[in-house]
C-alpha cells in the first residue's frame, strides 16, 4: 500500500494546487520585490511591478534569473532576510565552476526536510527503517537534507556520510539499515565492495536506495538494484533551491513528482527562452513559492528535461519531471554532434562492462577526439591481445550506432578508474576551445 506524507498536499486536485500557487506566487513575488534590491533592479529593467502578477500564469513577464546572477550576487545579494534570521548557509558542490551559497531560515530548513521525508515515505520509508545517510555532510546539502527527512520521518538515522566503503559496509550488517541513501556513482561502488567483501545482498536488511545529486541512467538503476538487492528510487535537488528533495520517485519509478507546492516547475527552450508545452524537452526552471532567505524567481537550473502530467498510479498528483539527461553543461559537442556522458553509459552497461568509465575529449590538427576508457570486469580480461582488440571493436560500433561518432574505445585493467564517494567525474575536456554555447 501507498503512504504518503502529507496525502492532502501530494494528492490535491489540479484546481486547488493552481489556487495555492497562485497565491503563494504573489505573496513570494511581493517578498522577493521588497527585500532583494538585485531582483527588484532586474523587474524595473523589465517594467514588471509585483501587482502585475496575480497568479502562476503571469509567471512569464517575470525575469529569468541564472547561475551567472548568483555568482554575481554572491555572497548577500540576494538574501530576502536578515542575516539573523537564517540559521543555515550550504553551498553547491561546485561541478561546473564557482561555487554559490545558499541562505535558510528555520522555516526554509522545514519546507526543505519536509520535501525530503516525502521521498523517504515514497521510497517506503517509516519510523520502522534504518536510515543510512551515506552523501557528504558539510557544505554539500545532500548529508544535511537526507539526515533532516529521515529525522521527520522517524527513521533511526545512521549519519555515516560518504566514504571508508568497508565500514559503511559494516554498519549496515551490524545496525540493518534498510534504507542507504548516497549519489548513485558511491551507491555502485557500495554494491562492488559488497561482493569483494564476499557478502550478497541476503546479507544486508537493505531494501530501498535513495539515490541522486548526479544523472544515472536507467541501466545503472538496474545494476545497482541487482548488487544491493534493493529497490533503487531517485531524488533530485539542487541547493538554489534547497537542496535534494525538490523532486522525489515513488513506487512506480518512472519520473520524480515535483513538490510543486513549494516549487514551480517550467520548461524553457534554452536558446530563445520560450516556454515549452508539457511533454517537450528542454531546460527546466524553477520558481520557489513559499522559501523566506534564498527566494529564486524562475531560476534556470540548467538541467535539461521534460514534465508530465499523466496520472500516475500512486495515486499522487503532484507533477512529474523525467530523470535528467544531464546538464545542458555535460553536454559535449564533438565534431558538430551533440553527445551525453548518460548515452555512453547506457550502452556500456548494455554489453555487459562496468559502470567505471573515463571520457576524455581533445582536438588534435582541428580535429574533436573522443576517447572512452573502459574498465573490464575480471571475466572480461583475456591476455589474447587479439580479443581485447575484437571486444574494444565491438565496444566501439555499438557506441557508433548510439552516439553518431566514432569514437576510440580503450579496455583498462579492473580497478583501474579512480571510484567516486560522492558525485562522479566522468568527463574531461581539454579542448582549449570552449564552441559549447551551454557554457558561456
Ligand atoms: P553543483 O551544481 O555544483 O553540482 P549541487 O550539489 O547543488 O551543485 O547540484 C545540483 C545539480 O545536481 C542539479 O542541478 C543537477 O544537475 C544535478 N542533480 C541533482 N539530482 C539529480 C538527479 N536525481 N538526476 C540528475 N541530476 C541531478
Ligand atoms: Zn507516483
Amino acid at each position: 500500500m501507498e503512504r504518503y506524507w502529507n496525502q492532502e498536499i501530494e494528492c490535491m486536485s489540479r484546481e486547488d494546487m493552481k489556487k495555492l500557487q497562485d497565491e503563494r506566487l504573489v505573496a513570494q513575488v511581493k517578498h522577493v520585490y521588497d527585500n532583494v534590491k538585485y531582483y527588484r533592479d532586474l523587474m524595473d529593467e523589465k517594467g514588471v511591478k509585483p501587482e502585475d502578477i496575480k497568479g502562476i500564469d503571469d509567471l512569464c513577464k517575470l525575469p529569468f534569473l541564472s547561475k551567472a546572477d548568483l555568482r554575481e550576487a554572491y555572497p548577500y545579494g540576494l538574501l530576502a532576510k536578515p542575516l539573523s534570521e537564517c540559521v543555515r548557509i550550504h553551498s553547491t558542490s561546485g561541478t561546473t565552476g564557482k561555487r554559490v551559497v545558499a541562505f535558510y531560515t528555520q522555516n526554509d530548513v522545514d519546507m526543505w526536510e519536509d520535501c525530503v521525508a516525502r521521498a523517504i515515505t515514497a521510497a517506503g520509508g517509516t519510523n520502522e527503517d534504518v536510515c543510512q545517510v551515506a552523501y557528504g555532510y558539510g557544505l554539500f546539502t545532500g548529508g544535511a537534507g537526507l539526515h533532516g527527512g529521515s529525522h521527520k520521518v522517524g527513521c533511526l538515522t545512521l549519519p555515516m556520510s560518504s566514504g571508508n566503503t568497508e565500514r559503511q559496509i559494516g554498519f549496515m550488517q551490524d545496525l540493518g539499515a534498510t534504507i542507504l541513501c548516497c549519489t548513485p556513482s558511491y551507491a555502485a561502488y557500495i554494491g562492488e565492495t559488497v561482493q569483494e567483501m564476499g557478502l550478497t545482498p541476503d546479507d544486508l536488511k537493505l531494501k530501498a536506495g535513495i539515490f541522486g545529486a548526479e544523472p544515472w541512467t536507467e541501466e545503472m538503476r538496474r545494476s545497482i538494484e541487482k548488487s544491493l538487492g534493493i529497490k533503487a528510487y531517485d531524488i533530485y535537488g539542487l541547493t538554489e533551491s534547497s537542496g535534494p528533495g525538490v523532486a522525489f520517485e515513488c513506487c512506480e519509478q518512472s519520473g520524480m513528482h515535483i513538490n510543486e507546492d513549494n516549487f514551480y516547475p517550467e520548461i524553457i527552450n534554452p536558446d530563445t527562452g520560450e516556454v515549452l508545452p508539457e511533454g517537450e524537452v528542454g531546460e527546466l526552471v524553477f520558481t520557489s513559492l513559499t522559501k523566506e532567505a534564498f527566494p529564486l524567481l524562475r531560476y534556470r537550473t540548467r538541467d535539461l528535461c521534460v514534465l508530465s502530467r499523466k496520472k500516475c498510479s500512486c495515486g499522487r498528483t503532484l507533477i512529474k519531471m523525467a530523470k535528467p539527461m544531464g546538464r545542458s553543461d555535460d553536454m559535449m559537442i564533438i565534431r558538430g554532434v551533440n553527445v551525453f556522458p548518460s548515452q555512453i553509459e547506457t550502452v556500456l552497461i548494455e554489453q555487459g562492462y562496468s559502470p567505471n568509465y573515463l571520457i576524455e575529449v581533445d582536438r588534435k590538427n582541428n580535429t574533436d577526439t573522443l576517447d572512452i576508457s573502459v574498465e573490464m570486469n575480471p571475466d572480461q580480461f583475456s591476455d589474447k591481445v587479439k580479443d581485447m582488440q575484437e571486444q574494444e571493436k565491438s565496444l566501439a560500433i555499438a557506441m557508433k550506432t548510439m552516439l553518431g561518432i566514432n569514437p576510440k574505445v580503450h579496455l583498462v585493467s579492473p580497478k583501474s578508474i579512480a571510484r567516486s564517494e560522492g558525485k562522479a567525474v566522468r568527463v574531461i575536456d581539454r579542448r582549449k576551445l570552449i564552441d559549447n554555447p551551454a557554457k558561456k
